[in-house]
């Protein structure tokens, strides 16, 4: 069952917090909407859920109109980053509850085999009667998580699941959250400000800036042919560098580097984006088409290695090299004279 948002927008008084997002997310996909804080996430999610009611456009299920129906109605299971369970219920309670208040009245005996069920699927069948304060925050969401699924919703949401957890559980869980996807073929949309998250389990990425869809893609695709120049910069590590762009030629500080297959030959400002790990650094005095730097800094990361670097004309560079790579240029250290070469460079243009 496919979903499809038609140019929806949203204002919060004159505040655009979405402005005419058209965005289609089929049967069976795990998409994640990804982008910085207040660029409307949020606001897309509770729109689909139906908590927040667009100003324009449509939200179509199954290519059903459910713009108005209200949330209770649209059989959507809802996760937080902030496990909302109740308190005083344990974990098979909070994960009976959606079932025990619906309507028809769901009998006993089927509500005990689903918990069961849920319990399992989400490794918890140990702490089935234990209360929110005595599970740990990854337990937490996990009950939260087969809350949400006891009442087999059409679509999952997730916000930011797993923000309030800490670095390695977080880890943990996304790859559960991804294994439960897939075993139970859902059709999933959760919100993260976290690309390492996005990229590590949604099928498709939506990159979102100032209510508006920068980029929809796969992971592969966004981080590999970045649409504009925020989706460059929002994703990793990369130098940008101002530029002037003439007769396939562009020029970065004070050196001309060919720029294959360009046709464009009218002299242009151009903005140059370069990721860390695309520079090429060598000795040799006569590399053509290279930039002279000097090393400002180098920091060992594990088997990674950063080079802070300097040009002419104020331009400043980070290299990232294997710890291989370096030896080659051995020795090097601050002050060390290197030239650049980029293995692969992307333009805009700024006019
Ligand atoms: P974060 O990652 O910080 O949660 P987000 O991308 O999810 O951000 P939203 O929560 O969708 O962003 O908010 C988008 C913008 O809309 C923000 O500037 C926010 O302040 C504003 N906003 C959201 N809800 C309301 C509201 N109920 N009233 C007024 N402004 C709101």
């Amino acid at each position: 069952m496919q979903l499809d948002i038609q140019n929806v927008s949203k204002r919060f008084g004159t505040f655009h917090a979405l402005n005419r997002v058209s965005l289609t997310i089929r049967s069976g996909e795990l998409v994640a909407l990804l982008g910085p804080s207040g660029s409307g996430k949020t606001t897309l999610l509770r729109v689909i859920a139906g908590l927040e009611a667009p100003d324009d456009g449509q939200v179509l299920f199954a290519d059903e109109d459910i713009t108005t129906l209200p949330a209770r109605n649209r059989q959507v299971g809802f996760v937080f980053q902030h496990y909302a369970l109740f308190r005083h219920m344990t974990t098979a309670q909070n994960i009976a509850f959606g079932l025990k208040v619906r309507k028809p009245k769901v009998p006993q005996a089927e509500i005990n085999h689903r918990v069961d069920l849920l319990l399992k699927l989400v490794q918890l069948e140990s702490m089935a009667h234990r209360y929110p304060s005595q599970l740990s925050g990854g337990q937490r969401q996990r009950v939260a998580l087969a809350r949400a699924l006891a009442i087999e919703p059409r679509l999952l949401l997730l916000d930011e699941p797993f923000g309030a957890l800490d670095a390695q559980v977080r880890k943990e869980l996304r790859r559960w959250l991804r294994r439960l996807h897939d075993d139970m073929n859902l059709t999933g949309v959760f919100v993260t400000h976290d690309q390492e998250e996005a990229m590590e389990i949604a099928d498709r990425v939506v990159v979102m800036n100032h209510g508006e869809i920068e980029q929809t893609g796969t992971p592969t695709e966004i981080y590999d042919h970045p649409a504009t120049p925020f989706v460059y910069q929002f994703l990793g590590n990369v130098n940008r560098m101002e530029c002037r762009l003439a007769a396939g030629h562009v020029t970065i500080a004070r050196t001309k580097i060919a720029v294959p297959n360009c046709e464009h030959h009218e002299d242009t400002a151009a903005i140059a984006f370069v990721r860390p790990h695309d520079l090429e650094l060598t000795k040799e005095n006569d590399a053509d088409g290279s930039i002279p730097l000097t090393v400002r800094h180098i920091l060992i990361l594990g088997p990674l290695v950063r080079l802070e670097l300097e040009g002419p004309d104020h331009l400043t560079l980070e290299a990232e090299l294997t710890r291989t790579q370096l030896e080659a240029l051995h020795p090097v250290s601050d002050g060390s004279l290197l030239k650049v070469r980029f293995r692969t460079i992307r333009l805009f243009f700024t006019q």
